[in-house]
């Protein structure tokens, strides 16, 4: 056995064999011994508290009595045959029940003696009952009791099952794995590490996580464990991050000149806020340093994103260059357009904007401009990612709602220069600051948390059914005002016709209520042909409508500072982020907005903390951390690309303070020993050298 080691595929551990591995490897994505040492329980049974028959109820997970077995007898015929035993203790007496294993359970089982008995108490006829509990004769069950206090449970499924890989047969193959491979569950990471953090070695912690000794040394070896986990998703990170920075020459954007001044000094309508200055700020030192610059701004909605964008293209084009700017829908990369060349005025550069429905003429006038060097900023969707799109010297790239594009698409911008434009990400989803320093640790990161001065913040209510009346008298009053306001339905990608018939029943609905000629209403959702879509946009965006009734086509970006009313039907239904964003299409003006947010009666208790957080805070960087807490990492866009998903038992919602004393140290060490040449970080160094073989580096930014 000595030749086994944590590589060795799993087929070979004493045990298991090819049938077993095939299963294991399909049901469990277990392929080496190593994975296996690393599947770990999901809980741990304490087998040292004892219930008594009198404290059970049906919420309890599990329990564990001590009692005595006084009777037992098969009732019912054929497949309603069962066994039924009853079992006391001094508190009083309950009823087991078994399905399986009739037979062999009424030899073993000896009525009159006593035993302790384990499983989940559930309610059945209204007595408490337990079905398939498990039976240990009391004095066994002592003896065990020495060794084994937290008893693991892995899950399993029914076909491991079949081969007797329940939790226990699970637990067993990881006591062989650890006997065989034991001595070479070496440390990894630094020794001074391990001191500093006062983290439990590894050997220790893999034996410990998987046969606790006792709770205190349990939570040991999870900490050392998630600490682990967390470590090596920032090396990674960090690494990718010196690598491009040495790897990419950037443009060296040296000068502040004309464009910039004149904009800056007499064109732009508002004083920046302080943390669009900041911003600013940091991104012109990055376009300084001869380095490629990958940055990623984090604002909320609102926040003012888009002037800054502009700024910084200026910037670019004052220094020789061309910029481009991609957003995830026509509608957006329209509104951006007009916004822009608003802000601009007609004289300071040349501005165009390439999306799918640019005529042919159109788009050779803009690929002969975009070659020739004529054209400055270049606005659009994905259609800029295309082959044909070429620049005669691409500098500055900006990508508006980041999480809508992939990495790859990320990367093909990159290369429509020799030397690859600077690249700005902007994001209006705000990030728990944990998921961001994971999801884009290696991306440099710049928040804008400030509103512009003078807005208002909305007004969120959550109104039921009942109260639909003060709704459409909301409505009505704001519209008197003078204001326009928004009607969102879900939209529910399972079922487009089920979407459409909410919308056209509610559609009907608020038509009676708004009728014409006093009320006018737009209408825009995903099936509708692009060109009918811009044409109702643009009737609510001049206010030739007052109200917009829509799917979540408008979730993105639109910009209509008139409308002050946000009506979210069937809110029960969005996710908070999505809630977030909707919200943000109003408060955009000076005026007094409002966000009202309607449900059925029947709320989930996810549902109900959905909406109550809505209610409570403005603030969309709490909403996300709720967000994460709710709904894990793993359902957040974008988390797919990040390594999050590796992380075993680390938490990202929760385990906040042992990522930062990571990632600190992970700095720490690029700091003081940036290429890992110290005898000390040897072992980081040659973990590098095995993750980071073969990557092609333009892949990742
Ligand atoms: P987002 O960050 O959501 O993309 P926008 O860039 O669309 O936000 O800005 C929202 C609105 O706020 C726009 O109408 C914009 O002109 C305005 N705005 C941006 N910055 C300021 C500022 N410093 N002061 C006042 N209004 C601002
Ligand atoms: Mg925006």
């Amino acid at each position: 056995m000595a030749d086994l080691s944590l590589i060795t595929p799993i087929e070979y551990l004493k045990g298991v064999g090819p049938q077993k591995a095939d299963v294991i490897k399909k049901e469990l994505q277990i392929f080496t011994i190593g994975d296996l040492l690393s599947y770990y329980p999901f809980r741990y049974i304490d087998r040292t508290v004892f219930h008594k028959i009198r404290q059970l109820d049906a919420d309890m997970y599990s329990a564990q009595v001590l009692g005595r077995l006084i009777g037992l007898k098969e009732v019912g015929e054929k497949r309603a045959k069962r066994l039924v035993g009853q079992f006391k203790d001094e508190t009083g007496s309950i009823e087991l029940v078994w399905f399986q294993s009739i037979t062999w359970l009424q030899k073993s089982l000896k009525v009159g003696s006593a035993y302790v008995l384990y499983g989940k108490p559930s309610v059945f006829n209204g007595q408490i009952s337990i079905t398939h509990p498990e039976m240990e004769p009391y004095q066994a069950q002592v003896k065990n009791l020495g060794n084994m206090t937290l008893q693991p449970v892995y899950s399993s499924t029914e076909k491991l099952k079949k081969f007797n890989l329940d939790s226990k047969g699970i637990q067993k193959l990881q006591q062989t794995a650890l006997e065989t491979v034991f001595r070479q569950l070496t440390e990894q990471l630094p020794a001074y590490l391990l001191a500093k953090h006062q983290l439990m070695d590894q050997a220790r912690a893999t034996v410990a996580i998987h046969f606790p000794q006792s709770q205190e040394e349990l939570t040991q070896a999870i900490k050392r464990i998630k600490f682990e986990e967390l470590f090596y998703i920032q090396l990674k990170l960090l690494k990718n991050k010196q690598l491009n920075t040495k790897k990419f020459r950037g443009q060296i954007f040296s000068k502040v000149g004309d464009k910039f001044n004149t904009f800056f000094k007499e064109r732009i309508p508002f004083p920046l806020t302080n943390a669009q200055k900041r911003v600013v700020k940091e991104i012109r030192q990055d376009t300084v340093t001869g380095a490629q610059m990958n940055r990623l701004v984090q604002g909320d909605v609102g926040s003012g994103k888009t002037v800054v964008a502009l700024l910084t293209m200026l910037l670019a084009i004052d220094n020789g260059f061309q910029a481009c700017m991609m957003a995830p829908t026509e509608i957006l990369a329209t509104q951006h357009y007009t916004g822009l060349k608003e802000l601009l005025g007609e004289d300071i550069c040349n501005i165009k904007l390439l999306t799918g429905s640019t005529s042919t003429k159109q788009r050779r006038i803009i690929h002969e401009e975009l070659e020739n060097g004529s054209l400055d900023i270049l606005i659009g969707t994905h259609a800029l990612i295309e082959d044909k799109v070429k620049f005669k010297n691409l500098g500055f790239v900006v990508i508006d709602e980041q999480h809508r594009f992939g990495v790859e698409q990320r990367a093909k911008l990159w290369r429509k220069n020799s030397i690859p434009p600077h690249m700005l990400v902007m994001t209006a989803t705000p990030i728990p600051r944990t998921l961001a320093m994971t999801m884009y640790g290696d991306l440099d990161i710049s928040v804008i948390d400030e509103l512009p001065a003078g807005r208002k913040p909305i007004k969120t209510v959550h109104f039921f059914e009942s109260s639909r009346l003060r709704m459409f008298g909301l409505i009505r009053e704001e519209i008197a005002k003078g204001r326009q306001v928004y009607v969102v339905f879900p939209l529910i990608k399972e079922s487009e016709k089920l979407d459409l018939l909410y919308l056209e029943a509610g559609l009907e609905n608020i038509q009676r209520e708004f009728p014409l000629p006093e009320f006018k209403i737009s209408i825009v959702h995903g099936k509708m042909p692009v060109k009918d879509k811009d044409f109702e946009m643009q009737r609510f965006v001049k206010h030739e409508t007052q109200i917009m009734v829509a799917t979540t086509v408008i979730e993105v970006g639109v910009n209509v500072p008139n409308a002050s009313v946000m009506i979210i039907e069937n809110s029960e239904r969005f996710g908070l982020s999505q809630l977030h964003q909707l919200r943000g299409r109003v408060g955009r003006g000076a005026e007094q907005s409002f966000c009202i947010l309607m449900s059925s009666n029947k709320l989930s208790k996810e549902g109900k903390l959905r909406l109550n957080t809505m209610v409570r805070t403005n603030d969309g960087f709490e909403i996300a951390e709720v967000d994460l807490e709710l709904r894990g990492p793993g359902d957040i866009s974008g988390t797919q690309q990040s390594g999050v998903l590796e992380l075993k038992l680390a938490n990202l919602a929760t385990d906040q303070q042992l990522l930062s004393e990571a990632r600190n140290s992970v700095i720490d060490i690029f700091k003081e020993d940036p290429e890992m040449t110290e005898e000390r970080h040897a072992s980081l160094r040659q973990y590098l050298a095995r993750k980071t073989d073969g990557i092609a580096w333009d892949k990742i930014s």
